[in-house]
């Protein structure tokens, strides 16, 4: 992990907060309770180490919002950047924080936690508030998230990029009699030298390996003739990227040429069913009818995508049953895929942002099947 400058573009934390408070009250919660992890991040650009010392941002509605927090992380508490703007209440080792949070709140009520809270600290919370009903904040934080400001959107955009060029570098080089790990590491260098603060995932998988969605990165050598499905992202100013490219080393197979083609066109299908107010599982829909036509569906094992954003995989879920209607700003992957056990897979994924107009690429490297030597 290298430094990060946080945050890099402005964002408006304190109309996060309001919006949050807001949403609270009209979800007629008592409190909402944010520990460490990405929902605080969002809220307030505030990331300390999860630990099992509880920092909990409280949210009442009709009051101010107010950070608790160990007391030997007041002053990264302060610098951070709503420090100034929000209280700030410490506790010391050998106070019982649960007694602070539950202090703040009613006796009976309904409360809401982030969904990344430690099971401890949520047991602690509700021993506390013994007739407090508690349940996930997710339906107060998930539709604020989903949607990504302009801010977000550049940042997630640097991201595709770095991923790009790290794709481009790539596939300028040959791979045969390298592993899979080789080519894995690779990718990790090029995307923290592409402007990646962090690597989260470098999937290589050639040949067989290809029709294993997740397959982890091994010693098989890839051979001549092999397809390679390479999968990879990491974060740029805590924004993920994502981005999955499969290529032939060699000529490909006739049979390797169509199916990619079919995958390139499903992809393309879902492209187009993007638009503010469609169901996000009329875009799931769309490349599988691609897919399914072609006589592959059987093989096209997982849903279409998934949201992106400070979590690799977040809402909308691009998937069969989620009748979510999508909404101008939402980003998410759309990653279809044909997987055909012991012989070879194929998968082409990008990041794509909803606006008016429909879908917009966020990554641009070529999808068309390189051979690479
Ligand atoms: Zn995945
Ligand atoms: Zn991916
Ligand atoms: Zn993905």
């Amino acid at each position: 992990m290298r430094p990060v400058s946080w945050p890099p573009v402005a964002f408006d934390f304190l109309q996060r907060l309001r919006r949050a408070s807001e949403c609270t009250a009209e979800a007629s919660l008592d409190g909402l309770l944010v520990a460490t992890g990405p929902d605080l991040l969002y809220l307030t650009g505030y990331d300390p180490p999860p630990l099992e010392r509880l920092t909990a941002l409280v949210i009442r509605p009709g009051r101010d919002p107010l950070l608790l927090v160990p007391e030997l992380e007041r002053q990264r508490a302060e610098a951070s950047p709503v420090g100034r703007a929000v209280d700030i209440e410490c506790w010391s080792d050998g106070d019982d924080p649960y007694q602070l949070v539950g202090a703040l709140l009613p006796a009976e009520g309904t409360f809401a936690v982030s969904d990344r809270m430690w099971a401890s600290h949520l047991i602690g919370l509700q021993a506390n508030r013994p007739d407090g009903t508690f349940g996930t904040a997710s339906g107060v934080l998930t539709p604020l998230r989903a949607r990504k400001d302009h801010g977000e959107i550049q940042l997630l955009r640097r991201a595709a990029r770095g991923a790009d060029h790290a794709f481009n570098r790539i596939a300028r080089e040959a791979l045969q009699g390298r592993t899979e790990l080789d080519v894995a590491r690779s990718l990790a260098t090029y995307l923290e030298e592409e402007g990646h603060e962090s690597v989260a995932f470098t999937i290589v998988a050639a040949g067989p390996n290809g029709a294993s969605p997740h397959h982890e990165p091994g010693d098989r050598g890839i051979r001549d003739g092999d397809s390679v499905v390479m999968d990879f992202g990491g974060r740029v100013h805590r924004y993920c990227s994502d981005i999955t490219r499969t290529i032939v080393v060699g000529p490909p197979s006739e049979e390797l040429e169509e199916v990619h083609e079919i995958v390139r066109r499903a992809q393309d299908a879902a492209l187009r069913a993007v638009a503010p107010g469609v169901p996000a599982e009329e875009v799931d829909r769309a490349a599988r009818a691609v897919i399914e036509e072609a006589g592959y569906g059987d093989a096209f094992v997982h849903r279409t995508g998934h949201g992106i954003g400070l979590e690799e995989h977040e809402a909308p879920f691009i998937v069969r049953g989620n009748a979510e209607p999508l909404q101008e700003g939402m980003c998410f992957s759309v990653e279809p895929g044909i997987y055909l056990e012991g012989r070879f897979g194929v998968r082409i994924e990008d990041i794509v942002a909803v606006t008016a107009d429909g879908a917009v690429r966020l990554n641009h490297a070529t999808r068309d099947l390189l051979a690479v030597g």
